[in-house]
């Protein structure tokens, strides 16, 4: 028996579990309590055919005005914590920005550079997060992962050097595999320096305007063969401030779109397009989106 999952809702608004704020409803959401229960939602959507995606802290994704006609499974009560010396294990629900705290509260250094970056740590492995020098990748120990293959779920330890790391990408891409429990390595350190690090970070990301409109970070991924970042390519060609209904290029940071506050998906991504276009017709480069389509 395809027995539903604990919880399972339908018809659920899935704009207030992004930082766009944008997105039309799930068919179906759960948000498991446990592993257990994650695993159960996944088996549930499969035997079902029913399509599902897992969503951590909603930061990376623009969900279609319409929807979603699946089941979203929500990471971010799969959010237990637990440190062994300068081993940190922790559910791939908690908040990267949470996180940080908990290790400097243990003496831990070495995950300050996320400092202020949103999501859950499944969704920054997923993506390699990286920012203020620093990425996942030179972090993670082991990860304990769900693997999908043909059509059971079964879970897997894989090694960090088995993620298949480089610039913001991971095995996970590929859809096959879903991170429950992350085990990360950091250094005993000074705990003092470390507070001041993170502190400097989040203020960075605040002075920048990060958190002044809704929005899903950085919408493409950077070149460095190109010798400069996307956000600089796009601002080059005077994209700051272009808009599209509610949604505008940031004029503070061109790889950003913000929700002015009425943005609908199709806005934001007619103005993915524009850029795209743009920077292909007049610079022959081709952009690599980071952020994630969901229900397009
Ligand atoms: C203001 C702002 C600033 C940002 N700055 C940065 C930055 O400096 N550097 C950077 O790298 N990113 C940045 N981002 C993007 C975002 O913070 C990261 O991509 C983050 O890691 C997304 O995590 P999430 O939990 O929100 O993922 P979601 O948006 O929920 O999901 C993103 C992808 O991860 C997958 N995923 C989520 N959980 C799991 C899981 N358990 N197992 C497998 N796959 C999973 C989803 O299926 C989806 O494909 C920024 C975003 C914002 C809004």
């Amino acid at each position: 028996v395809n027995q539903e999952p604990p919880g399972l809702r339908g018809q659920v608004p899935l704009a207030p579990y992004t930082t766009f704020r944008i997105g039309g409803p799930a068919r179906w959401l759960v948000e498991p309590e446990d592993q257990t229960q994650f695993a159960a939602a996944l088996r549930w959507a499969l035997a079902g055919g029913v399509p599902y995606f897992v969503m951590g802290g909603g930061a990376n994704v623009l969900v279609h005005d319409t929807g979603f006609d699946g089941l979203v499974i929500v990471t971010r009560r799969l959010d237990r914590v637990s440190i062994d010396g300068d081993r940190v294990a922790a559910e791939c629900g908690v908040m990267v920005d949470d996180l940080v705290d908990r290790c400097l509260e243990h003496g831990l250094t070495g995950l300050e550079f996320a400092a202020g970056l949103p999501g859950s740590v499944g969704g920054a492995i997923f993506m390699n997060a990286r920012a203020y020098g620093g990425e996942f990748a030179g972090v993670v120990e082991q990860v304990d992962a769900l693997v999908i293959s043909a059509g059971s779920v079964t879970e897997h330890s894989l090694e960090g050097s088995g993620l298949g790391y480089s610039y913001k990408k991971s095995v996970f891409q590929k859809g096959a595999a879903y991170v429950r429990r992350v085990l990360l390595r950091l250094k005993p350190g000074d705990q003092e320096q470390g507070v001041r690090t993170a502190v400097e970070n989040r203020r960075k990301r605040r002075d920048a305007g990060q958190f002044a409109f809704p929005n899903a970070g950085c919408i493409f991924k950077n070149n460095y063969g190109l010798g400069r970042p996307t956000g600089s390519i796009i601002d080059s060609l005077g994209l700051k401030g272009a808009r599209e209904g509610g949604a505008r290029v940031f004029e503070k940071h061109a790889n950003f779109i913000v929700n002015t506050g009425t943005a609908t998906a199709g806005d934001v991504h007619r103005l993915i397009q524009m850029i795209e276009g743009k920077v292909e017709q007049e610079l022959g480069i081709r952009l690599d989106r980071e952020i994630v389509l969901l229900g397009f």
